[in-house]
């Protein structure tokens, strides 16, 4: 397999300024609301935030802390078994700041808290009922871990009037020992995404996978054929992308005519829509994306 030195040039991008972005992010100043797409310096933010219609940008929030109870190899999110106690008013003051922020559309996410009875669902769910009360017109999508399979966590989260329900497999089944954290396999993720469908029959659900960790075409349309299987009903495909040099290797840079053909593959097998591309992350154009392939 070639091994690429350099960062392609499809991977060089600078920050791209939609005519939104400037609106939004100084709407946001004062609500005290962290977003993944600013800390992490997503190179998405324009394309999410920007466009021409608020009512359909997208943003992520990340709940119940930066302190992760597990350590994937791909991830820079920092470890440790204890972190520190969840923040009771987090749910109030995240739908507060929300209403007040005006975006379409916003993808709840958070660290996994393994430390937690529930895993962190209830918290999850009073989020979102307070969002739906405070600004039901907000479209939500809850990216959760896998609650260590525990089901009635999926159902709880599942059923709180959420639109989307997201939980990411992140690679194919032979190489998920290696790549997420030993306590995560792909059956167990298979098993979050079918049952939060089973308990809430009219959610869409969907899921991410990296490329470029070392997977063969084989075991990524393998991957798809077990997603199809319990009905999933979006996927997406981005780049893997080395936080630091102590995580894992990228093996390859897929180019884009590759995510391309992944992406028609994708919707030939019958995903509802699919977002492939180098820069993609789960969360990319999320919003866009549910009004034009769900809501008309
Ligand atoms: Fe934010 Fe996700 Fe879009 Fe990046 S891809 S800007 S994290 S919503
Ligand atoms: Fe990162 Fe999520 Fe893995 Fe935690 S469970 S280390 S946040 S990818």
């Amino acid at each position: 397999r070639a091994k690429h030195v350099r960062l392609p040039t499809w991977l060089k991008t600078s920050v791209p300024i939609g005519t939104n972005y400037n609106k939004i992010k100084s709407d946001l100043r004062g609500l005290n609301l962290h977003t993944v797409c600013e800390e992490a310096k997503c190179p998405n933010i324009g394309d999410c935030w920007g466009g021409s219609d608020k009512s359909a940008a997208t943003a992520t929030i990340m709940l119940m802390g930066d302190t992760c109870t597990r350590g994937c190899r791909f991830c820079s999110v920092k470890t440790n078994r204890r972190p520190p106690p969840l923040d009771p008013h987090e749910p109030e003051h995240t739908a507060e700041a929300l209403k007040r922020w005006g975006l379409g559309y916003v993808v709840l996410t958070s660290v996994d808290r393994d430390d937690l009875a529930d895993g962190g669902a209830s918290h999850f769910r009073e989020t979102i009922v307070k969002i739906k009360q405070k600004a039901p017109h907000i479209l939500v999508e809850a990216l959760t871990g896998d609650f260590a399979g525990n089901l009635d966590m999926v159902a709880r989260v599942a059923t709180s009037g959420l639109d989307v329900y997201a939980h990411n497999v992140e690679t194919v089944e032979a190489l998920t020992p290696y790549v997420r954290d030993r306590r995560a396999t792909f059956r167990q993720s298979l098993s979050v995404l079918a049952h939060a469908k089973l308990s809430q029959p009219t959610l869409i659900t969907k899921t991410s996978i990296m490329l470029g960790l070392g997977e063969q075409d084989s075991e990524v349309l393998d991957a798809l054929t077990e997603l199809r299987k319990v009905d999933v009903d979006v996927v997406t495909f981005g780049q893997y992308m080395r936080p630091t040099k102590r995580h894992m290797k990228v093996e390859e840079y897929v180019t884009p005519e590759k995510f391309e053909y992944w992406k028609e593959k994708a919707v030939e097998m019958g995903f509802l829509y699919v977002a492939s591309g180098p820069l993609v992350r789960s969360s990319y154009k999320a919003g866009e994306a549910f009004i034009e392939n769900v809501l008309k």
